[in-house]
């Protein structure tokens, strides 16, 4: 007896919806992408009952004719690839041909759709319950598509028994849409959630030119997400050679089934990295405003993950997350998306490269960011004046950011869920909020025009408008008056921040930090494990001017501390150092962070001034900061300045609402 049979189409539909259809939030994807993919310019997404009793998408796209709308339920039936070497280089969202069928297997389904380009005003409407076509008609409408998923599961009771509440699935589903929306800001989206509208985002009109499409997503991630600070990323670069590439990176380079290795011959694949990222001290206590693209799609990888927080590094406290909505542009043959059912994750043929490069335009643009040449100013000084200073500090050109936005149509200032925790105080970190139009147009944004540049959605960084210093509170905050309002800056975090970056300088150019000699050299014994990991880290202490040497199996002689460094208890500080190494070596990659991390822990043992600084001292302090690369927060990640601007305090004072 023959024991093998074909399983009817129904039923390999609904196998094949398992693994398409997991939730309303891939009803509601794949639909979107088949809207994005048919030229969309725009996309209307209505949810009921959290997707479960209904999901509509309409779109005004090109649409299909009758016998393709007929055809489009079939499996396999796709009109994006036509061969498998199509596979390895797709430029369209679907491919696989099989979210129609799957879907309209396990709901109450109707198609409405109408080519555009077709004289006639006539469409068709196909209705499909659970797998079977039961009619085909005839109909009226715009041109365009509108596809239809009622109750869904509804044939399916173990599976629908698996959805979570409504409120859980309408978030899936507005998660989706955010990322789809920030990918096409020149498409025009509205979200309807049970009959009330939740966005109608406006088509933002942009063009090829990198500013205009950064402008254009700015102005998208305002509609969705309210003001937050955020810097330009634009980085363009020739991906490696495979003969240049250091073997693990080069692992994988020829795409599975697909076309040939980019040969010397050819030019090098480009990859451009470009989009926004949270200002230094925006962060989040998780991933979720964390959007990355390949190619348009949003992606899950954790390479790229990793690279986020490796440019960040220092401007990131422990446990946070960057705010990015980053566009990876790749050759679509050196990534490989068909290793998901739903797309969701990716593969870089090239992985190691990818994150190094990512990690490096995250970096390069925060740098930018402060690297800003402004010329001294003189505003009438009423108190001894900070000015902006001439950056020149690095041997790299400083290039002035390129923050093309036009100005906030409304210049709100709502206090986004990423806000850091407040200091004492109960100000909210002026980085995590993009800070108000000042009342009075700040000097720096003057220049900024006069040197042809438009002033920007952000105001000018903090440190590049003059300062006048008011004095200290709490022997700790400094308190300062810009144009803008009211700033304070904490003390110990600057002074963190610029020995860190002192320390890092003398590293990089291979000098020795100054150490001072102790009077009375210590020995310190420690229990053994921690004996062999302090002698890993003996080479970059010692150029770091802790004067730690062997002096037996587990014991070392501690005779020399950097100036900064006060310790009563020579054997505590060296455990503590031990500690905090092992705990930050299990964060970061310390391979190839380990100068850094222990530079930023020696740093932390700076002296905690208990006394106050006055005048001159802390006018160097400021000054200092403003020398360093990465001002605005500590090398923990902590913020170094907050502000308070008046628009802010005018509200405090309830002087404005
Ligand atoms: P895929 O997107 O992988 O090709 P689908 O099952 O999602 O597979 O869609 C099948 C085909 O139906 C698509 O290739 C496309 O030709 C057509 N189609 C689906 N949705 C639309 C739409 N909104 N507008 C125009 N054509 C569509
Ligand atoms: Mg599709």
């Amino acid at each position: 007896m023959n024991r093998i049979k074909l399983l009817p189409e129904h039923v390999a539909n609904q196998i094949a919806a398992g693994e398409v259809v997991e939730r309303p939030a891939s009803v509601v994807k794949e639909l979107v992408e088949n809207s994005l993919d048919a030229g969309a310019s725009r996309i209307t997404v209505e949810i009921q009952a959290g997707g479960r009793s209904l999901v509509r998408v309409t779109d005004d796209g090109f649409g299909m004719n009758r016998d393709d709308a007929l055809l489009c339920l079939e499996r396999h039936a796709t009109s994006k690839i036509r061969r498998a070497e199509d596979l390895a280089a797709i430029a369209t969202m679907g491919f696989r041909g099989e979210a129609l069928p799957s879907i309209a297997s396990v709901s109450r389904f109707t198609l409405t759709t109408r080519e555009s380009e077709s004289q006639s005003p006539e469409g068709t409407e196909v209705i499909v319950n659970g797998g079977k076509i039961a009619e085909v008609k005839a109909a009226g409408g715009a041109p365009g598509t509108s596809v239809e998923v009622r109750q869904l599961f509804f044939n399916l009771p173990a599976r629908r028994k698996f959805l979570r509440t409504e409120e859980t699935e309408a978030a899936h589903i507005q998660h989706y849409l955010t990322l789809a929306a920030l990918a096409h800001p020149h498409i025009a989206v509205t979200f309807i959630k049970d009959r009330r509208p939740v966005w109608q985002l406006p088509a933002i009109k942009s063009g090829a030119d990198i500013n205009e499409r950064l402008s254009a997503l700015r102005e998208r991630f305002r509609g969705l997400m309210g003001e937050v600070s955020l810097i330009n990323v634009d980085f363009t670069t020739a991906l490696a050679v495979p003969d240049e590439l250091p073997d693990e990176s080069f692992e994988n380079a020829t795409p599975a089934g697909g076309s040939a290795p980019s040969s010397s011959l050819n030019p090098p694949p480009s990859f451009r990295v470009w989009g926004l990222i949270g200002a230094p001290g925006v962060s989040r206590g998780n991933r979720e405003d964390q959007h990355v693209f390949v190619n348009r799609r949003p992606i899950e990888n954790r390479g790229v993950n990793f690279a986020l927080m490796e440019g960040y590094h220092t401007s990131l406290m422990k446990g946070r997350y960057p705010v990015c909505c980053l566009f990876l542009e790749i050759d679509p043959a050196a990534v490989d998306v068909n290793i998901h059912p739903a797309k969701r994750e990716v593969k870089f043929h090239r992985e190691a490269e990818i994150r190094r490069l990512v990690a490096q335009a995250v970096r390069e643009a925060l740098q930018k960011f402060h690297a800003v040449r402004t010329v001294p100013n003189s505003p009438k000084p009423s108190a001894p004046v900070i000015a902006t200073p001439v950056v020149e500090r690095t041997a790299e050109p400083i290039e002035l950011p390129n923050f093309s936005a036009p100005a906030p149509s409304r210049p709100t200032a709502t206090q986004p869920k990423t806000e850091q925790p407040a200091l004492k105080m109960g100000f909210a970190p002026s980085a995590t909020v993009a800070p108000c139009p000042a009342p009075v147009v700040s000097p720096a944004a003057e220049i900024q025009s006069a040197i042809g540049h438009r002033p920007s959605a952000m105001p000018a960084p903090l440190l590049n408008v003059p300062l006048r210093l008011v004095g200290v509170v709490g022997k700790l905050y400094v308190v300062l008056e810009s144009d803008r309002g009211l700033v304070l800056l904490d003390q110990h975090a600057a002074h963190e921040r610029i020995l860190f970056e002192q320390m890092l300088d003398r590293l990089e150019q291979n000098q020795q930090a100054p150490a001072q000699k102790l009077l009375l050299p210590e020995t310190i014994e420690l229990a053994p494990r921690d004996a062999q990991f302090l002698k890993d880290q003996l080479g970059p202490l010692t150029r770091l001017g802790v004067g730690l040497s062997e002096f037996g199996e587990r014991t070392f002689l501690l005779d020399a501390l950097p100036p900064f460094v006060k310790v009563g208890d020579a054997r505590r500080f060296v455990v503590d150092l031990v500690d905090e190494l092992k705990a930050a070596g299990r964060d970061v990659n310390s391979a190839r962070l380990g100068e850094h991390v222990v530079a930023k822990t020696v740093c932390r043992h700076a002296v905690k001034a208990n006394d106050s600084l006055r005048g001159a001292e802390l006018e160097n302090l400021v000054e200092d900061l403003r020398r360093c690369t990465m001002p605005y927060t500590c090398p923990h990640g902590r913020p170094t300045l907050i502000e308070m601007n008046y628009r802010e305090l005018e509200k405090k004072f309830g002087r404005i609402q």
